[in-house]
């Protein structure tokens, strides 16, 4: 098949994109860059059947294509933050681009959707049947109602025009290529233990994500890109819970770090609680998460450190010395 997967360059893309090679397919990735890098995805640019572009979801575009993964979106709240007025527009618009050409080309389309559809949930753990508590007038309402919106604009098209959709929502995932500086709690705690500086802990610490490895979540998405008439929601994660203060141990301990832990202001609207109950994954798709929290910390700990050790081996101004590079081979 053909498959495009917007927003490819990033964390969780760029896994899906090389996934989606492996078994064969011809991959066309369609990023703006935002918080995309182009090294995320370096690796697959001699492939012939990968493609590059250049593109933002909030303009349409045309390509023939059999499947599309709509994953552009920043997903971490520093960056979602940083524009939200955009971040709105790439989930609306993004998801009316994309749900309109699969219409056209008669598509399957998956939305990346998010556990932050529950917002601070009051259900716990939370089902995919649970509507969710979100302040629509919150700073994390750009992303949480962006997202809302694209589901909704999901089941519209399938029920209006029988697009034929995918939705998963998506639980804290983690792994190689999150970026180093985004703001997430594993991708801080991670740079903070290696360097020896304290862990910066909002709030009590005591409020709880359930952390899913990324190759597990892969293997999540596509089997549900891939199951016959599995138009609902689906959660997608890891459903052992941890409070972030055991977070913060686990990291410590597994750097071998001189770090403390220093605790800082509770960001607005940080859910108190979140843990995916997944038994509908378990039954449509026969999947569930098997990478233990400890060990898919250690690969992601030592991705970080191969990164701080190739950047402090790199000359003044990596970053030019990377685009040069791969603007040769870009398509
Ligand atoms: P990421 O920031 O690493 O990747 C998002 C990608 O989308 C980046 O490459 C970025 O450049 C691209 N992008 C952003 N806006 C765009 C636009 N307007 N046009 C084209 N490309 C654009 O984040 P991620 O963690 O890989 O998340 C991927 C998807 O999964 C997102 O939709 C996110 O909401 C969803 N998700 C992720 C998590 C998680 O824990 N990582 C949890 C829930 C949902
Ligand atoms: N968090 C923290 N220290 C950090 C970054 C995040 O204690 O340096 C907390 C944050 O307040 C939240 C949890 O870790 O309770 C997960 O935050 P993240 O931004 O990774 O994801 P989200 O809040 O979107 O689940």
């Amino acid at each position: 098949m053909r498959i495009l997967v917007t927003g490819g360059a990033g964390f969780i893309g760029s896994h899906l994109c090389e996934r989606l090679l492996t078994q064969g397919h011809e991959v066309i990735c369609l990023d703006n860059f935002f918080t995309g890098r182009r090294e995320n995805i370096f690796h697959l640019l001699d492939d012939r059947r990968f493609e590059l572009i250049r593109h933002d979801v909030i303009e349409p575009i045309l390509l023939e294509v059999d499947q599309i993964y709509n994953l552009a979106c920043p997903a971490s709240p520093v960056h979602y933050q940083y524009n939200s007025v955009k971040t709105v527009k790439t989930s609306v618009m993004g998801a009316i681009n994309m749900l309109g050409l699969a219409k056209r080309v008669h598509a399957r389309i998956l939305q990346a959707s998010t556990s932050e559809v529950y917002g601070d949930p009051q259900v716990h753990p939370q089902p995919e049947e649970y509507w969710g508590n979100v302040n629509c007038i919150g700073i994390r309402a750009c992303y949480d109602e962006g997202k809302r919106l694209a589901e909704t604009l999901m089941m519209d098209y399938h029920r209006q025009n029988k697009v034929d959709i995918r939705i998963a929502r998506i639980f804290n995932t983690y792994g190689p290529r999150m970026l180093e500086n985004d703001g997430r709690v594993v991708s801080n705690f991670i740079m903070q233990a290696l360097s020896n500086e304290p862990l910066t802990l909002y709030g009590t610490g005591e409020q709880t994500r359930s952390f899913c490895y990324v190759d597990d979540l892969i293997e999540g998405l596509v089997r549900l890109m891939n199951a016959e008439g599995a138009h609902e929601p689906v959660n997608m994660g890891n459903p052992t819970e941890f409070t972030i203060d055991e977070l913060a141990r686990l990291v410590i301990e597994l750097c071998g770090s001189k770090s403390e832990v220093k605790f800082c202001p509770l960001p607005q609207d940080d859910p108190k609680q979140r843990k995916p109950i997944i038994a509908r994954a378990e039954q449509l798709l026969d999947w569930t998460p098997h990478i233990p929290l400890r060990e898919g910390l250690a690969h992601t700990i030592a991705y970080f450190a191969g990164r701080i050790k190739r950047d402090e081996s790199l000359p003044a101004n990596p970053q030019s010395v990377e685009f040069e590079i791969v603007s040769n081979k870009t398509v």
